[in-house]
């Protein structure tokens, strides 16, 4: 450590760092210990059938509850946890958690269909994942076919090969599989066609000026017709008014969520009536 070599190594790397490098290399050293001090927690949004209007899966979402610093939201900390290989046994626990949580949910007689789980590259990327996932869901007793795995449209495009095979095998154990974030990315027509995934979830950013903005109405549209016509479903991100879910439903998106149904929250505060 630069300390340690002296006055001029030190300040040498004070002036070297920025602010934010200095920011993220305390957050690094906090993260290292964080699962140790079980500092994180799960929230869960509500995912809303928009024919029936009921609530048929939730999202996990991870937070860090950091003793100094509060609530660590995810777009925080997540990038720092894959550069470090940290994602790895975090990624573990949120999906271990979020499976114990669906199985009692289940238990407790509460008709979950899916529950969503945000998995990263170096997860999905490592020779393992697939046995993880399975001595998970054989730990937690959650039946396959109940949990969701949500991929981004990046991670999927760039990966190719390897991750096609991936997403083949949790596929074939019946897991249900995702493309996050959809349109963000630059998917190629053709091997979204190979992929074995069930939906599409149509990112925020195109549903937030929805009804008003054209260009994102045309792009919704799109993307709804796509996924019919590959026979995927779709989900909407981000959905925050009644006009948003009017015209999702008019243009035959069959899923959403947003905090117009709910913030994602703790999983005692879910309500499934
Ligand atoms: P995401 O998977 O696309 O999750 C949706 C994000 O949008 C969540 O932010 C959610 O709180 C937020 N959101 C939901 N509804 C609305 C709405 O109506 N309006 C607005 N403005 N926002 C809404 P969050 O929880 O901060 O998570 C951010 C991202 O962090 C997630 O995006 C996901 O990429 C990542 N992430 C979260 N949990 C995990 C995890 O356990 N593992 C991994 N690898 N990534 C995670
Ligand atoms: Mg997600
Ligand atoms: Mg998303
Ligand atoms: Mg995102």
């Amino acid at each position: 450590r630069a300390k340690s070599s002296g006055r001029n190594a030190y300040s040498f790397y004070t002036q070297a760092l920025t602010l934010e490098a200095m920011e993220r290399v305390r957050l690094e050293t906090d993260l290292r210990s964080a699962l140790q001090r079980r500092e994180f927690l799960l929230h869960y949004q509500p995912q809303i059938d928009l024919k029936s209007g009921r609530i048929v899966g939730v999202e996990a979402l991870i937070r860090w509850q950091h003793p100094e610093r509060g609530m660590v939201m995810p777009d925080r900390f997540i990038s720092i946890a894959e550069d470090t290989g940290l994602i790895i046994d975090i990624g573990e626990w949120v999906l271990h958690e979020a499976c114990r949580q669906a199985r009692q949910w289940l238990d407790q007689g509460i008709a979950l269909e899916n529950i969503a789980v945000n998995v990263a590259g170096p997860q999905i990327q490592r020779s393992d994942f697939v046995a993880t996932v399975r001595r998970v869901l054989g730990e937690t007793r959650l039946p396959p076919d109940r949990l969701e795995i949500e991929v981004t449209e990046g991670l999927v495009m760039d990966q190719a090969e390897s991750t096609v095979a991936v997403l083949k095998q949790l596929s074939d154990l019946g897991i249900f599989l995702s493309i996050d974030d959809f349109g963000t990315g630059y998917s190629s027509l053709a091997y979204l066609k190979r992929l074995p995934i069930d939906r599409l979830k149509i990112d925020r950013s195109f549903v937030r000026d929805l009804p008003m903005d054209e260009e994102d109405a045309a792009i919704t549209r799109a993307v709804i017709a796509l996924a019919d016509s590959l026979g995927l479903r779709t989900i909407a991100e981000g959905v925050e008014n009644e006009a948003q879910v009017a015209l999702l439903n008019k243009l035959g998106c069959q899923q959403a969520q947003g905090y117009f149904y709910g913030r994602p929250t703790v999983p005692e505060a879910i309500d499934w009536t």
